[in-house]
């Protein structure tokens, strides 16, 4: 039996989904944030449970070699990065790791390793950020929530992100207090402001500067916009309306302040329009490597027809409308089938589809309908695929299914789901997407 606040010393062996290091104590996991793969510790047990318990590094007697020195002076308390701590061959490494062990014991396989494509940059490489406002004594700030919890925590340059997006902030947080605008309380539910929500294109620059409110307009807006006219890219300013209590970010009414409401970026030769609601992955480079893999693997022919679930505004779709005959998109957020179909049009590509409609089913009914695809791309959510269009897909019986996925625990779920139905796992890759924090990226090709 564990005991609570005593010291165990012990080698860790493993690390959690969320990048803790773990360790067995009297066969009990112990998980221990900030310990690497290899180090011995002494560990003070926080938390027994009846399988599991938590502790914290009393002392590292035997450092990694891959241990650093944090370059984010808040890596510890900000819930945004799980890896200031280690180096990036190790991250790498572990996230490859996971996705091998999660594929092999959830998944059914018996995979060697996942080869898994670093980025060339860990530093200022988010396309996106999301502030949340709060206030320090009578001052409003704007940072990140503290890990496991809703207060939030302002560091000056967050490392990840491009400085422009830290210079919105401050923008917003100076007009804020000059002007007396109220940042919103969870607990009252009272309060202006919620969230500073900034994109970026990557290759055109310009910025889109979105603020959540909890009320319907902004009284005094113009000495914002001159603010934030001074921030190179600047391109529009938009407000979203969002009254409802919960941790969703983005409301579903939105008033366009300055510019279009939308930006524009470059990816994989194409231009898209993108909307505050509309999902772009957040690492540019990456990305189009992602996407480059997708359709390796796809090896889609002229006589093709595609059908990309889970399709946002149309990325993965137009990079294969280019190979295939017909590509069919299917996606749930209005705002990004609207985006998707400008995109088409602006692109020239007029062999795709689009329809705004749950991934399941559109699936059932597509396949109702007769249709039978060549290849298929899903692209889901963390959640993974609903079983409406794993039966779906089944029943379409495409030559190739390509699986683009942002938690490997949810598609090894998936892929032994797609086994029973006949699916073979023939290849697994993976591509770091979020460099510093605990996600990543992974692409497999299932055939029957
Ligand atoms: N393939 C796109 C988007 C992937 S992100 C890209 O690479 O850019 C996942 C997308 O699934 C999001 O755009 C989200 O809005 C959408 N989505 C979430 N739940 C869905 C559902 N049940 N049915 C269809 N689309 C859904």
């Amino acid at each position: 039996m564990l005991n609570k606040n005593q010291v165990y010393t012990a080698t860790i062996t493993d690390y959690t989904s969320q990048g803790q290091g773990v360790a067995h104590v009297e066969g009990c996991a112990v998980f221990i944030p900030y310990a690497i793969y290899g180090e011995v510790c002494e560990i003070r047990l926080t938390k027994v449970a009846k399988t599991w318990a938590a502790g914290k590094i009393e002392k590292i007697l035997q450092v990694s070699p891959h241990r650093v020195n944090r370059a984010c002076p808040l890596g510890k308390r900000c819930g945004g990065c799980a890896f200031q701590h280690m180096d990036y061959e190790e991250e790498c490494r572990l996230k490859s790791e996971r996705i091998r062990g999660a594929l092999n014991r959830i998944g059914g396989q018996n995979l060697d390793q996942v080869p898994l494509l670093p980025a060339p940059s860990t530093a200022c490489y988010r396309n996106k950020a999301q502030y949340a406002v709060g206030m320090h004594k009578t001052k409003v700030v704007a940072g990140f929530y503290q890990e496991g919890s809703h207060d939030v925590v302002v560091s000056n340059r967050c490392l990840i992100l491009p400085p422009e997006m830290d210079l919105v902030r401050d923008a917003v947080t100076d007009y804020m207090n000059q002007y007396r605008v109220s940042a919103y309380n969870e607990q009252t539910h009272k309060g202006l402001v919620r969230h500073i929500y900034v994109r970026k294109g990557w290759i055109s620059g310009q910025i889109l500067v979105c603020l959540v409110i909890n009320g319907n307009r902004l009284s005094k807006p113009q000495p914002l916009i001159e603010r934030l006219q001074k921030i190179p890219g600047f391109a529009t300013l938009v407000l979203s309306v969002n009254k409802k209590p919960g941790n969703s970010i983005l409301g579903d009414t939105f008033h366009t302040l300055y510019g279009p409401g939308w930006i524009e970026d470059t990816l994989c030769g194409m231009t898209f329009r993108l909307s505050p609601r509309s999902f772009y992955q957040v690492n540019h480079p990456q990305a189009e490597k992602l996407y480059e893999m997708a359709i390796g693997q796809a090896e889609i022919q002229k006589t093709d027809t595609v059908l990309d679930l889970y399709c946002g505004v149309g990325t993965i779709t137009l990079a294969m409308a280019k190979a295939a005959g017909k590509v069919i998109g299917v996606e749930l957020e209005p705002q990004a089938v609207e985006d998707a179909r400008d995109n088409a049009m602006r692109n020239g590509v007029d062999n795709v589809e689009f329809f705004c409609a749950d991934a399941g089913t559109a699936a059932l009914e597509l396949q109702a309908r007769g249709l039978t695809p060549d290849v298929v791309v899903v692209d889901p959510p963390r959640k993974g695929l609903s079983q409406d269009v794993i039966d779906s897909v089944d029943k379409m019986n495409p030559r190739k299914l390509v699986y683009v996925s942002c938690d490997p625990a949810t598609l090894a779920r998936d892929v032994a789901l797609l086994k029973e139905k006949g699916f073979v796992l023939r290849t697994a890759q993976a591509a770091d997407l979020f460099p510093r924090t605990a996600h990543v990226e992974t692409i497999v090709l299932l055939s029957k």
